[in-house]
């Protein structure tokens, strides 16, 4: 009979709990999570998982869940400030032919609650209100202290603490420190009522206006497309005030006010009843997340003796690839698989983990580090000038089917399970 082994999870964010159950499914390995915050709550907010992902969240066990909570929109709409609709795509289109799983876009929060469902319908322990303190990392186990006193102990542990990972900062490489990208996001959830049904007809996906300040963003987040999610990225200082490396919640009157101005000045050339819609959805948020978007220099160490980095905690990057989710499932999945093997060393384990991520890790960096190059301020002349990019680059990609044959979607049917250890 194989000894049964044990690992401590450190964070229930997707990576933390996609880890529990998938060790579940797949290994001897007993996980028991801890969570820093009191309750299984998260910022607000919505996230777009792209097809890799989903197809793990299938297997998973939780996709169905997943999918009767969020909107699968299927087309990307570039629009102008002058109300014309500069290019529209299906941007998943060639990837959910041939892997089945299309885009879906869903509340941070139902998402972290279809995984908490799931992991509690498992039997696996999860730990809120737990803050990590200490680590000593030995020959024969790690063990942990935790702020309230508590201490646990076992054969490994995964830091999945996401971007500002005590587990990375303390342990595993100290020098490596999150950098500012020079963008932050701001954003909200309103209900669809916000805009008219006419507005809300034309609304079939993500849907993305240029300005010179940055790109403003509105999605559906709900199956029922009763909510709206909306962002809008913009170039600015490091924020002084505030929580500057989590984001804040702004709910004061005043503050929210501020942002909200600043917003309609960015939109106040905006015409039609595109840009009147645009308008009216910023005046009607009553609550906005402001985020400083970071990200972790490349090339640095994964893991070290018995501990390892998953998710944001290992390689958090900006969120214009649209894969941060997608990226932390695939980690999972191949740890998973190669724990699977209990003869073979941690040491090894991590190795091979490190080898086979590295690569895929830094095309998705790089992908999501150009995108956020649309995002930045520009001139008048220099937005006319992305909105062309973007209308020549839809319209060619249309006219010569390149949509079709899968052009830039090649790294949305990569399946991790598929590739050879
Ligand atoms: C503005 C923005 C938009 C994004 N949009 C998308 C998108 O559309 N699609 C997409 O796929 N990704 C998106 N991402 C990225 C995505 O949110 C992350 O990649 C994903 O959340 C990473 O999951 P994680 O579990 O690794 O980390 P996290 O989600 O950060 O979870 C880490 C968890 O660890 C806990 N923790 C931290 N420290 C400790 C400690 N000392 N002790 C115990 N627990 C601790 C935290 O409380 C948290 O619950 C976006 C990110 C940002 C900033």
């Amino acid at each position: 009979m194989p000894e049964t082994r044990k690992a401590i999870i450190i964070g229930a964010g997707p990576a933390g709990l996609a880890a529990a159950l998938r060790l579940h499914q797949q290994t001897n390995i007993k996980c028991t999570v801890y969570e820093l915050r009191s309750s299984p709550t998260t910022l607000g907010g919505a996230i777009g998982i792209q097809p890799n992902g989903l197809r793990l969240l299938h297997r998973l066990d939780v996709l169905d869940a997943a999918v009767s909570r969020g909107y699968g929109g299927r087309n990307l709409t570039m629009h102008s400030l002058q109300g014309h609709v500069v290019g529209s795509m299906d941007h998943v289109g060639w990837a959910r032919g041939k892997t089945g799983f299309g885009y879906l876009r869903i509340k941070r929060r139902d998402l972290q609650e279809v995984l908490l469902e799931e992991v509690e319908k498992v039997g696996i322990p999860v730990r809120f209100g737990k803050k990590l303190v200490k680590i000593d990392d030995r020959v024969d186990e790690v063990s942990v202290v935790f702020e309230d006193g508590d201490t646990d102990s076992a054969d490994l542990l995964l830091g999945c603490d996401g971007i500002h990972s005590f587990v990375r900062r303390t342990h595993i490489d100290p020098t490596q420190m999150a950098e500012y990208s020079g963008l932050s996001g701001i954003m909200s959830i309103v209900p669809a009522e916000t805009v008219s049904s006419e507005v809300m007809d034309q609304i079939s996906g993500l849907e993305a206006t240029l300005t010179e300040e940055g790109m403003m963003a509105l999605n559906p987040c709900t199956a029922s497309k009763d909510e709206l999610f909306w962002f809008f990225t913009k170039e600015v200082p490091l924020p002084e005030s505030g929580d500057s490396r989590d984001g804040w919640e702004v709910h004061g009157k005043e503050e929210v006010q501020g942002f909200k101005d600043m917003l309609l000045d960015v939109l106040k050339n905006a015409q039609g009843d595109w840009g009147n819609m645009l308008k009216k959805i910023v005046s009607s948020t009553s609550v906005v997340k402001f985020y400083p978007i970071y990200r972790l220099p490349l090339g640095k160490a994964w893991s070290k003796g018995r501990c390892v980095l998953v998710g944001d905690a290992a390689h958090a990057m900006s969120p214009h690839a649209g894969q941060g989710v997608s990226m932390a499932l695939e980690d999972v999945f191949l740890l998973s698989r190669l724990l699977k093997d209990e003869t073979r060393p941690l040491c090894d384990v991590f190795e091979k983990y490190d080898a086979i991520r590295r690569p895929r890790v830094n095309e998705i960096f790089k992908m999501a580090t150009e995108n956020g190059e649309m995002r930045k301020k520009s001139t008048s002349w220099g937005l006319w000038f992305k909105e062309m990019k973007v209308s020549v680059g839809l319209n060619i990609s249309w006219l010569l089917g390149l949509d079709l044959k899968g052009a830039r979607q090649g790294h949305l049917v990569y399946d991790i399970d598929k590739v050879e250890l």
